[in-house]
């Protein structure tokens, strides 16, 4: 019998790499917080609609890549595929946003996309989120760009670029969409099957159509900034006064749009030089039809998810730290058969003072725990000498020197050496 893998596009975050992830989440967990930011966790499973209506019908996300399955109760659920329109629906659930002075929450876990699998993009992938509900002013924007801005400067990142664009709101979108389908109708014939299907369905999306004669096509198409309204002209260029302010590098493009309906406004992302084809590690926006789109009351809201094995890779790629390797301090290892009982003691003892500490259960022989050994800085060791004696002979591995200290006091000499 073939042994069973796992499915297509997922992957095990093995010992090798999942310290790493630790310490990406750490980072931001820490930088979450100088930002006033709690952490929240959701469910992994949504109603299927909360998807539909939040990220819109005639997105890829919802056409295309979402694991939805019927359950045994007939309902139709769905593996979240994002994590907004779940912050969303938990905002309205719960009240978060009652008081009016804006909720600003962060989380982090795994999406769900029926995608083709690449280097950087995977069927289950894991995201880390950040959500600011409940302010409408340019300054949330600002606030949230510098946050994720803010997180891989930390991580040490190199090489970013970040774009930002709007894709104005419910009384100007209308208008462009339009001048948008008429420009592209005169040169349909130069566009991708998809592109001709999004005509009808949602156009914007032809203007990041990867397709060499789209893009082509998209070249001379018209240009958002002459169909917003004053409100969407005006909070653009807050947002974009606000990261001047800050110092921050970004260009404006004009072709960005992003794949999900529920943005307005200020849309962006941060693309890395050493990704290839999948080059966003993070990307996000203003939704302010998001929560009435979803049955809920009026809540603005602004925020980013950033692609947490994208950012692995590109750390890894640009030889990024990664903190700490982590590994335990003291290994306790018995010379003899008679010894194994006071050295698993000991190694206890250790543990219960936080001392990461480690001891053979398997039987191995002198020499293979000194092995095993290798890579902690203190070896404890016990044997026929030691039991008489009542002592631990503590062996420093980093110079090779030996001391022979009370049995009872190891625990506390060890504290002062670590
Ligand atoms: P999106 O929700 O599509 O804007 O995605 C936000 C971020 O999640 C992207 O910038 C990527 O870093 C990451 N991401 C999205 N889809 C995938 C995927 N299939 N595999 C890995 N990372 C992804």
């Amino acid at each position: 019998m073939p042994a069973i893998t796992a499915p297509r596009g997922t992957r095990d975050i093995l010992p090798a790499e999942s310290w790493k992830w630790s310490y990406i989440v750490s980072t931001a967990s820490r930088t979450m917080r100088d930002f006033g930011f709690s952490e929240i966790h959701l469910p992994v499973f949504e109603y299927t609609e909360l998807f539909s209506r939040g990220v819109g019908e005639t997105t890829d996300i919802v056409e295309k890549e979402m694991y939805t399955f019927t359950d045994r109760g007939g309902r139709s659920i769905t593996l979240r595929p994002e994590a907004t329109a779940g912050v969303m629906r938990a905002a309205n659930e719960n009240n978060l946003c009652a008081q009016g002075a804006g909720a600003k929450l962060w989380s982090w876990g795994p999406m769900f996309r029926y995608e083709r699998p690449q280097k950087g993009r995977y069927r289950q992938f894991y995201q880390i989120d950040a959500e600011y509900l409940g302010v409408a002013g340019p300054m949330a924007d600002a606030e949230v760009i510098a946050l994720s801005i803010e997180l891989f400067r930390r991580l040490g990142l190199r090489n970013l670029e970040v774009i930002i664009n709007s894709v104005g709101c419910e009384k100007c979108r209308p208008v462009y969409r339009q001048k948008l389908v008429d420009y592209f109708t005169a040169r349909k014939d130069e566009l991708c099957e998809t592109c001709i299907d999004r005509l009808s369905r949602n156009p914007l999306r032809i203007l990041d159509c990867k397709n060499e004669s789209c893009r082509n096509a998209a070249d001379g198409a018209p240009d958002i900034f002459g169909s917003l309204c004053d409100e969407c002209r005006e909070h653009f260029a807050q947002v974009r006064n606000g990261l001047e302010r800050l110092n921050f590098t970004y260009s404006i493009s004009k072709r960005l749009v992003r794949g999900l309906d529920y943005y307005t406004k200020t849309a962006y992302e941060i693309l890395s030089g050493d990704l290839g084809a999948q080059n966003a590690v993070a990307g996000g926006g203003r939704y302010d039809n998001l929560s009435r789109a979803i049955g809920g009351g009026k809540i603005p809201g602004v925020g980013f998810a950033c692609g947490l094995d994208r950012v692995a890779l590109v750390m890894e790629e640009q030889g990024c730290s990664f903190g700490e390797v982590p590994g335990v301090s003291v290994y306790c290892v018995a010379m003899d058969d008679e010894s194994r009982g006071a050295v698993q003691a000991l190694t206890h003892n250790l543990r219960m003072s936080g001392i990461s500490a480690e001891c053979d259960t398997a039987g191995r022989g002198f020499k293979a725990q000194m092995r095993a050994a290798g890579n902690c800085r203190f070896a404890c060791i016990i044997g026929a000498d030691e039991r008489v004696n009542g002592t631990v002979s503590v062996k420093n591995l980093a110079d090779g020197s030996q001391v022979s200290v009370k049995a009872g006091e190891a625990v506390s000499y060890l504290e002062g050496k670590l």
